[in-house]
């Protein structure tokens, strides 16, 4: 493996060397008693509910039907009655309906060995709507169906599978690698079959990845990068930067997905499962035994924090998705979905004084910012009004990484402003 290697301007280290005591495969969280399952966990419309109240459902059962193009299929991710189908409101703001399972009855799949699909005779389109029907989306925010991402592109440059994580509380994806590796290259095999990419790369931020297996005969064509864990590495244009320093490939030309991504793929084809778990990170400070658990997609927040041992004291913040980009929630019946990542219970020291005070233009802000922006500026311009000024200097471009926010020595609401404008100028962040 060659040395380390980053992007070129701007970033930040995260403090905070968070100890993860948890030693071998990541260990299955306890089945919700109610499964929280909300119908939009992706980026398009809610998928169309399906099921009555009262109805029975079997594990893996479709609950609720995409509905047009973004839309993904959603299962019920345990056996049981449904109990409601209420208004639930969603990690990232919003609401939207949801479908409360009660565990009861047999599994159809759990603790069996599923029989093996080989698809290795299936053809590329015959993958992608097998992936659209069991609602495998991309496990990053917000949720792209892998059906829609990859349907149009074929003869891709660069497949990179993002194994990144630079920040201290996120560890699902290291432990998915150390975990399904075989696994993993069959996926990575499936998604191959779909985009023939002329390079294929597993990023990693750690010196443990490189006991992925070797690439075998029969295998997929891998390399292994490792680069520098330095925040925001893992979001696509440092990633492509880092990954491709010879600026071969343009980010049309790159697909980056996550593992866990790779892994959902892998078992919607090969195990013929539907997208109805997923690894999380439960960590924090705040929290007695941090672990990464597998865990049923609807499954409350609170459940896991009672897992791993409960609070050691009144957490002051809790975050689903990583302290710089993800989501606070107040409420621990908020559900896993497909997108969350890691549940994060910080203390009050991990917060830090939450105080505001003014600007001291010390110009940190500019000097970490990877998009080559001055934040300051820009948040001036929109506490103004003035966001057409704002826009001329490249607010369109901020990717809302929350860098900026981080190092800010006057917790000036810099992120929480741009990340509201992006919102209301109705167009993901770039
Ligand atoms: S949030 Fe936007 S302005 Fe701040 S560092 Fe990231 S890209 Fe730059
Ligand atoms: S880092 Fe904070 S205090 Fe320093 S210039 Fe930027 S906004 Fe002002």
């Amino acid at each position: 493996m060659r040395p380390s290697r980053t992007f070129r301007h701007g970033g930040i280290r995260v403090e905070g060397d968070f100890d993860w005591e948890q030693r071998g495969p990541a260990q299955n969280a306890f089945l919700p008693n109610g499964a929280v399952i909300l119908l939009k966990q992706h980026s398009g419309k809610q998928a169309r509910c399906v099921v009555r109240r009262g109805e029975y459902v079997r594990e893996g059962m479709v609950i609720g039907r995409a509905d047009g193009p973004f839309s993904a299929n959603v299962h019920s991710s345990v056996p049981g009655v449904v109990r409601d189908i209420r208004i639930s409101p969603l990690p990232e703001g919003g609401r939207a309906e949801a479908v409360v399972v009660a565990l009861e009855g047999a599994f159809d799949r759990l603790g069996r060995r599923g029989e093996r699909y080989l698809w290795k005779s299936m053809g590329r389109n015959e993958i992608l709507s097998t992936l659209r029907d069991r609602g495998v989306v991309d496990t990053e925010a917000p949720g792209l169906p892998l059906f829609d991402l990859l349907s149009e592109r074929q003869e891709t440059g660069i497949l990179i599978i993002n194994a990144v994580e630079c920040e201290p509380y996120l560890r699902a994806e290291a432990h998915l690698l150390a975990d399904k590796s075989p696994e993993l290259m069959e996926g990575i095999s499936i998604i191959r079959k779909i985009l023939s990419p002329k390079r294929t790369v597993i990023a990693t931020t750690r010196s443990e990845d490189s006991s992925l297996p070797p690439p075998s005969d029969d295998g997929p064509d891998v390399e292994l990068v490792r680069l520098e864990a330095r925040y925001p590495q893992d979001m696509p244009r440092q990633l492509l930067e880092a990954v491709d320093g010879s600026r071969k490939f343009s980010p049309d030309d790159a697909v980056i997905l996550r593992p866990s991504t790779v892994f959902a793929a892998y078992e919607a084809i090969v195990l013929a499962r539907p997208m109805v778990e997923r690894y999380v990170s439960v960590s924090g400070g705040a929290l007695k035994r941090p672990a990464v658990l597998k865990v049923r997609i609807g499954t409350p927040i609170g459940d896991l924090i009672e897992e791993c041992g409960g609070f050691l004291g009144p957490p002051a913040r809790l975050v689903l998705g990583g302290v710089l980009r993800g989501h606070s929630v107040h409420d621990l019946d908020a559900p896993i979905t497909k997108t969350t990542s890691a549940v994060i219970a910080l203390d009050s020291e991990e917060v830090g004084s939450l105080l505001r005070s003014p600007c001291i233009r010390c110009g940190r802000c500019a000097e970490v910012c990877p998009e080559r922006l001055d934040p300051d500026i820009l948040f001036r311009l929109v506490k103004r009004g003035l966001r057409l000024r704002a826009l001329e200097l490249g607010l369109g471009y901020c990717t809302v990484c929350g860098a900026c926010g981080y190092v800010c020595p006057s917790r000036v609401p810099l992120v929480a402003s741009f990340a509201a404008e992006s919102h209301s100028l109705g167009e993901a962040p770039r």
